[in-house]
């Protein structure tokens, strides 16, 4: 299966068109579209790989952009599998993850694009975020970290800052993994049924699913104001763990199939070379 076999442009169909009002009660977390079965979505996935990697190598040898995939979700979204199955099997050379916990002290003092920028991909490189600028607008907003009248400009400042690393050719995706509530319980249960998983277990992360609602609103409203053409939402179904690594995926590939990328030249008479 190539992404000409895919019956649909996945990047079309999850972007969020700036300005579009989102509502995500109306958006089904357990969607498959057209890969109806996790046999069909592992083999698509199975023959994109190889292609993002033949990709992600012209991305470093022609050296001209970087590309910056942010990752968020409500806890037991998909984050770390999702960078743990679409973007592991990529050259970790080429490549930076960078995870943002609750600000340090140092981080704090500064403004709150300060540690995001410091982390923003150099041009060649592939750079993940998982959780984001958006924490800042997210849990930030929910629990009241800071007065409504210092978020609510966030999300102008957002877009600014997104519009300037665009126009230093930093190709920016942001994918929220959309789940449900029942799902993130089920989630919950594994990691307690699991020795596993148990170092994910966290107290805490029970205690905020009250607060689901007030999350829903504040990503509802990040989605719709921060979708830009330049730093575009994808809204990706993610109760199935192999629809949500096979469309973020597809969507990576559509997008690096764009950029039209060509090996550089040899820098010197390659003729000339003698080789002894
Ligand atoms: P985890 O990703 O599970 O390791 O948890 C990281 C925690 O850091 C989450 O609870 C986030 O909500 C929190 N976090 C990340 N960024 C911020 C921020 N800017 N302000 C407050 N909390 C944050
Ligand atoms: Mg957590």
């Amino acid at each position: 299966m190539t992404v000409k076999e895919v019956s649909m442009n996945y990047r079309k169909h999850f972007c969020i068109e700036p300005h579009r009002k989102v509502d995500l009660s109306k958006w089904d977390p357990a969607d498959t579209l057209d890969l109806k079965d996790k046999q069909k979505a592992k083999a698509l996935l199975k023959k994109t790989l190889p292609k993002l990697s033949d990709l992600q190598y012209r991305l470093y040898t022609e050296n001209k952009r970087a590309v910056l995939i942010v990752l968020q979700a409500m806890d037991a979204g998909g984050k770390d599998g999702t960078i743990r199955h679409v973007m592991g099997p990529l050259n970790p050379q080429g490549c930076r993850v960078t995870s943002f916990k609750v600000p340090t002290e140092e981080e704090r003092a500064h403004d709150f694009l300060w540690r995001i920028h410091k982390a923003v991909p150099r041009r060649g490189e592939i750079g993940i975020f998982n959780r984001s600028h958006y924490e800042d607008v997210l849990v930030v907003r929910v629990h009241n970290l800071a007065p409504k009248k210092i978020w609510s400009k966030r999300y102008k400042q957002i877009n600014n800052f997104e519009k300037h690393l665009a126009a230093n050719d930093v190709h920016i995706l942001k994918f929220y993994l959309h789940i449900s509530k029942d799902e993130q319980l089920e989630r919950f249960k594994a990691r307690i049924e699991d020795p596993r998983k148990h170092w994910k277990v966290n107290p805490q992360d029970f205690a905020e699913r009250k607060y689901w609602d007030d999350y829903m609103t504040a990503f509802e409203q990040a989605l719709e104001t921060c979708s830009t053409s330049y730093a575009p939402w994808y809204i990706i179904p993610a109760n199935k763990k192999w629809f949500r690594n096979a469309a973020i995926s597809q969507i990576l590939l559509e997008t690096l199939e764009s950029f039209d990328m060509k090996y550089p030249p040899a820098s010197c008479d390659i003729s000339k070379i003698k080789v002894e």
